[in-house]
């Protein structure tokens, strides 16, 4: 299979009908990006700037940062690199920030990610300008972790045209054009999306964080991984919601979490009118297998009935329809 996967590199994640999707990569680090020539991905659909600072032993200046977003570029070549900006806090406390709070009790929903990043403006100040001079002349794609409320994407938007602004008044050299991109990660953005969505180029749902708090189970306890489906009825109710909202307001929308990586998962997503999944490197075959080989409007019947039959297990109803396929 390994061997089908290489081969079928340089196909189309193209499905039975003639769907295009968008088949990209989630990366962090500078050799993270030979997987786009490994792969055949689309692009980075999540670049986890954090990673940066999480292996460094102090924090890395502007100038480092600088020189590891143009080398991502220079690598992606014509490729889009989504950058977001830094999720650090909480679990990922950096040794060398003093945090204004000794401990949290529930660092998943302390200071963490944007909250921490509004705060410290002078660290979102250094990153907007390596940014944006990393992708001068060049689309820079720009998305924001743990949003909550619509006024932090707001708020982060306005810090990073100011240093946009400032670049230009310096004469110095700015991307040909900035997109936006929010990340849905905590429930209740979901409930003010269509506030929300105009003002964004793209959405993408972080399903890791969302689904840990939609019910309310830490990701990384071990007891509780198999506990939760990502192919519940409340998930899958919960992520079909959403992808109505963005399609009303005429918003990509892609996953980014774990969740597209996985087959079976993965094809729910599209049946639910996903067309733009960033996973890790190593299910970029195995997913493109599964999407070369599905038909979406039956697919999408079968998840509508899933959806209002709500007492189905998703899980095995999925397995079934796609064994009965051949997917
Ligand atoms: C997520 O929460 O789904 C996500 C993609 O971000 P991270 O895993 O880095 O928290
Ligand atoms: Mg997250």
């Amino acid at each position: 299979r390994r061997a089908a996967f290489a081969a079928a590199r340089d196909l189309p994640p193209v499905t039975k009908d003639d769907t295009r999707i968008e088949l990209m990569v989630n990366a962090g680090l500078r050799d993270d990006v030979s997987a786009l020539d490994v792969t055949g991905a689309d692009g980075i659909g999540l670049f986890r700037t954090e990673f940066q600072f999480l292996v460094s032993a102090t924090m890395p200046q502007r100038e480092r940062q600088q020189r590891l977003y143009k080398d991502v570029l220079d690598a992606a070549g014509d490729r889009p690199v989504i950058f977001r900006t830094v999720d650090i806090g909480g679990d990922k406390a950096l040794p060398y920030m003093r945090h204004d709070e000794d401990t949290e009790e529930n660092p998943a929903m302390g200071w963490r990610a944007l909250r921490l990043a509004l705060d410290r403006d002078g660290l979102m100040k250094a990153q907007a300008r390596a940014l944006l001079e990393a992708a001068a002349g060049r689309t820079l794609y720009v998305m924001f972790p743990l949003i909550s409320e619509p006024w932090e994407f707001d708020a982060a938007r306005a810090l990073i045209e100011k240093q946009r602004e400032w670049l230009i008044r310096q004469r110095k050299a700015v991307p040909v054009v900035v997109r936006y991109g929010a990340m849905l990660e905590v429930p209740a953005l979901a409930e003010v999306l269509d506030l929300l969505l105009p003002r964004l180029d793209f959405l993408s749902i972080g399903t890791n964080d969302l689904t840990q708090f939609l019910f309310a189970a830490d990701r990384a306890h071990p007891k509780l991984a198999e506990r939760y489906d990502w192919l519940s009825i409340a998930i899958l109710r919960f992520l079909s919601r959403i992808v109505t909202a963005c399609e009303a307001h005429k918003v990509p929308v892609g996953v980014c979490g774990e969740m597209g990586g996985r087959t079976l998962e993965a094809m729910a997503l599209l049946g639910l009118g996903i067309r733009r999944l960033s996973i890790t490197p190593a299910s970029i075959g195995p997913v493109k297998a599964m999407i070369r080989s599905v038909e979406l409007a039956p697919l999408r019947a079968e998840m509508t009935r899933l959806l209002s039959d709500g007492t189905a297990n998703a899980r095995d109803a999925l397995r079934d329809w796609a064994e009965k396929r051949r997917i």
